[in-house]
């Protein structure tokens, strides 16, 4: 190798990333209660045994932030790039799980538990590397940051917002590195790594409606429980709008890109409204269909429901809770016009938590750049597509101080893996290939993206 190669990840390296992310999937950071607090020291004691300094940050007892810096070699006035990744983890139902979900067991190419690739898998990845460059002192123009935060399951309250509301200096960055992409997915023969640079908003409501109660013995057709069951049935049957954004255009006119001609003409159909709803019906697939579909529209899941307190009586008062989410350029005033009027004027709302889309990151940047750049050479016949993601991150928080947020977690999946199927579902676990090729992956974006040229 001559000296002026990059440097690159070694097996040593990603070795030592796959024993920490084991490691901390023996650590149950299930949220709530979340106690990220040993994790948080686990990562923490090894950056310090690379020489960082990190620091705990606790935003309550037992909800562990941590945070380390990784120093410029050479300070040129280029800002930070920060490195994310939540600590907890969602429940499980264990009677589900073909390994203990807290065990980090290696059996057939994986590695298995809660958080294996939601989002241990970039904790260590990200200490790892970081901790290698510096032991290597390899020559950087600009700081690394590392965040591992607490609460990102529950709504990020005791994480990332509280870092961004208490500790901004330590966080803020140019651009911020987190989850929501960086994996692949097959897509007839041909294979796609997505990148988010968008992600949609939460508005939780509570949709309550009363009726006259009664005796039990004595039915009433229009008690609040058969109002809040009609109501949740046109929600159903109807759905919210639909609304095509830049980001999902492009996307779906990539996916096209490449694939059969039947394929090919009928993929940018899913960019009719009217159609959509049909196309999806069709599709093999139903997961896909219903990523999809969360993509090119508002959403409303009812989840919770509430009423009464004895057989024999009729309530007054039905509740659900509703998970709204809510497409980047809909503003929850809007996204409420919306649910109102499909579950009626008898419905009073009242919102628990909502939180704005994420600023849709550039299409064009540096980092994105640098991402595309090192994807080409490590996996030339995979394109890179941006994408919207469905659900929420940390990216909101980060990108409230400043930062340019980009979803790319490294992990490479074989054909019939799907990361969605893994993402809080039963048998969370990531291939021990694919987790080292992350790990290569993220050491080659970090070395290009701040390390000296
Ligand atoms: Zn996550």
């Amino acid at each position: 190798m001559s000296s002026s190669a990059p440097y690159r990840a070694d097996a040593a390296l990603t070795q030592h990333s796959v024993d920490l992310c084991q490691a901390l999937l023996r650590i149950d950071t299930t949220n709530p209660p979340g106690n990220e607090r040993e994790a948080a020291d686990l990562c923490a004691t090894e950056l310090r045994a690379g020489g960082l300094e990190p620091v705990i940050l606790e935003s309550a007892p037992g909800r562990a932030n941590v945070v380390a810096r990784l120093r410029a070699t050479r300070d040129v006035g280029k800002p930070p790039l920060l490195l994310t990744a939540h600590l907890d983890v969602v429940g499980v139902d264990p009677e589900h799980w073909e390994h203990p979900p807290f065990a980090g067991v290696i059996a057939d190419g994986c590695l298995w538990g809660r958080g294996a690739i939601d989002m241990k898998n970039m904790a260590a990845m990200s200490v790892a590397v970081i901790k290698r460059l510096a032991q290597d002192r390899v020559p950087l123009d600009r700081d690394v940051i590392f965040a591992g935060v607490a609460d990102e399951e529950a709504g990020c309250r005791h994480g990332s917002f509280w870092l961004a509301d208490n500790h901004a200096d330590l966080v803020r960055s140019e651009f911020a590195l987190g989850e929501g992409g960086g994996f692949n997915m097959h897509l007839g023969n041909k294979n796609f790594f997505v990148v988010q640079v968008a992600e949609k908003g939460v508005c939780w409501v509570k949709a309550r409606v009363r009726g006259e109660p009664g005796h039990g013995s004595l039915p009433r057709p229009d008690s609040a429980v058969h109002k809040l069951a009609a109501g949740i049935e046109r929600l159903r049957r109807r759905g919210l709008s639909q609304r095509v954004t830049p980001v999902m255009r492009d996307f779906v006119m990539a996916l096209a890109e490449g694939q059969p001609a039947a394929v090919k003409a009928l993929l940018p159909r899913l960019l009719e409204p009217g159609i959509a709803p049909h196309w999806l019906k069709l599709l093999p697939d139903q997961s896909v269909a219903r990523a999809l579909g969360a993509m090119l529209g508002n959403t409303a899941s009812p989840t919770v429901l509430r009423a009464g307190s004895k057989t024999n009586v009729i309530p007054s008062l039905a509740e659900v809770d509703i998970d709204g989410r809510v497409l980047p350029g809909t503003t929850t005033d809007e996204f409420l016009a919306e649910l109102q009027a499909v579950l009626g004027p008898e419905f009073e709302l009242e919102v628990t938590n909502a939180w704005n889309p994420m600023v849709t990151s550039p299409r064009e940047s540096s980092f994105l750049e640098c991402i595309h750049e090192v994807m080409a050479v490590r996996e030339p016949d995979a394109p890179l597509v941006p994408y919207l993601m469905p659900g929420f991150t940390d990216a909101t928080a980060f990108t409230s101080i400043g930062a340019r947020w980009y979803g790319f977690a490294p992990v490479k999946l074989p054909k019939g893996m799907k990361f969605a199927d893994m993402f809080h579902g039963h048998n969370e676990r990531i291939p021990v290939d694919g987790l080292r090729w992350g790990t290569e992956t993220l050491t080659d974006l970090l070395v290009r993206f701040a390390g000296v040229r």
